[in-house]
């Protein structure tokens, strides 16, 4: 995570697509159109999902096992839905290379608050 972050950092400042940081309106600016982008992208990753349920379910109604049809249109899906969680990535970490915030320490961190938490979720086993 570290070395993609690092990565990131000098590809964004190869490209001028930094978070421009010369004044504040600037800044403010340049932060939320990165973050509009970003969720343009999490869209994006909607509509791959959509794609994949779409695909299946027809499978399905043609008469395919619907384990089957989901694995076919998984497998479908799998190269667009990783460019679109790549997109992501990129707003991601070029807002955190902003913050000077390193994502890898920030996950684990943040992973381990959470299997910490007292108030967790209460979900139902299969049986
Ligand atoms: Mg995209």
């Amino acid at each position: 995570m570290k070395e993609m972050q690092a990565y990131a950092k000098q590809y964004h400042k190869d490209m001028n697509w930094e978070i421009h940081n010369d004044n504040y309106e600037r800044t403010r600016a340049s932060l939320l159109n990165n973050y509009m982008l970003l969720t343009t992208e999490m869209a994006e990753v909607a509509e791959e999902f959509r794609r994949a349920f779409n695909m299946a379910n027809k499978s399905i109604q043609e008469g395919m096992d619907e384990d089957k049809a989901f694995e076919l249109a998984k497998e479908a899906v799998k190269e667009d839905l990783g460019k679109e969680f790549a997109d992501c990535l990129a707003y991601i970490t070029k807002m955190a290379n902003y913050f000077e915030i390193d994502l890898e320490d920030s996950f684990y961190n943040k992973m381990n608050e959470v299997k910490n938490r007292k108030n967790k979720d209460v979900r139902l086993m299969p049986k």
